[in-house]
């Protein structure tokens, strides 16, 4: 959780360069009677996944668009302009806004960055892989002794004990729609400003996410059946994995949910309503991915 350590990293100083496994040991422990005890919150840049601003408005009790609107700054993830965001510091200086003197106010719902800390993650796929490798890194501040404590362990037991299962689980889904969406290409083409914007509502801000599953225009497009519509009403976890099949159906025309038969005429016919689209336009019959 320093000024480096996202979850996406390239392995920059204070990073260690060695590429580091699941069953290679590292030497760290942090406790609360360390001296340095929360010196790290003092000096963050924290990109946030979608898994972690779920976990943080519900234990805030707010929606995604208050706990956007009140702790995070958005930023380009990328040269291309990949919306990502990150946590809002307190005026003007690097510090957490959730330490206090006794520790993080959030501890058992921090973010990832937080949980993997002092570890670094990187994730790379190469294009013939159908998955990606993760590669871990040592990242040794000067303010932090954590790396003087007595504890010998594996990577595998650090990530066990810092509750990171479900937190990979979830990010590597979205993890692997960045990487596909960078790597593209011209396949795919450059991304529209229409589809960071749907990438964002889908990653980051799910509440209003639900509002548009749950729009008129949603259900003339896509299939969904009842049941599956009250799950999405009442659980935030279901409701992000369905954003991640529909991010994944809309960006690069997978198909995970099913569409309606007529979907596609009935989309054609609004935009001709909306645009006056000139029936002349040899184009006239796009047939890109469904977005209501
Ligand atoms: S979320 Fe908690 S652990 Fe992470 S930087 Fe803030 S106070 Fe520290
Ligand atoms: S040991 Fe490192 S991670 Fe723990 S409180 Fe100190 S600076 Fe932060």
């Amino acid at each position: 959780m320093s000024n480096h350590d996202t979850p996406n990293s390239p392995p920059t100083s204070p990073l260690q360069p060695v590429r580091l496994s699941l069953d290679d040991t590292i030497q760290f422990r942090c406790h609360r009677d360390i001296a340095c005890f929360n010196e790290c919150c003092h000096c963050i840049e924290i990109q946030l996944t979608p898994y972690d601003i779920l976990r943080l408005k519900q234990r805030l009790g707010l929606t995604s668009q208050e706990f956007l609107a009140q702790y995070t700054l958005p930023f380009e993830m990328d040269a291309q302009g990949m919306p990502g965001v990150r946590i809002r510091t307190l005026d003007d200086k690097p510090i957490c806004p959730f330490v206090t003197a006794e520790g993080c106010s959030v501890y058992e719902d921090r973010p990832t960055v937080c949980r993997y800390y002092a570890l670094g993650l990187m994730s790379m796929r190469h294009q013939e892989q159908l998955s990606d490798e993760n590669y871990y890194f040592l990242i040794k501040e000067d303010h932090c002794q954590g790396h003087q404590e007595d504890r010998i362990l594996s990577i595998r037991d650090y990530r066990l004990e810092q509750g990171l299962e479900i937190y990979d689980e979830m990010n590597r889904e979205w993890r692997q729609i960045i990487l596909k969406k960078r790597s593209a290409g011209p396949a795919v083409g450059k991304p529209t400003p229409r589809s960071y914007q749907f990438f964002f509502l889908g990653s980051y801000n799910l509440d209003s996410f639900r509002n548009f599953v749950f729009s008129p225009g949603f259900s003339e497009v896509y299939e969904i059946d009842p049941d599956t519509l009250e799950v999405l009403k009442q659980d935030d976890l279901t409701l992000l994995k369905y954003s991640f099949k529909l991010l994944k159906q809309v960006l690069f025309g997978e198909m995970h949910i099913v569409t309606r038969d007529d979907a596609l005429q009935k989309r054609v016919q609004r935009r001709r309503e909306l645009e006056n689209v000139d029936e002349t336009d040899p184009n006239k019959d796009y047939n890109g991915p469904i977005v209501v």
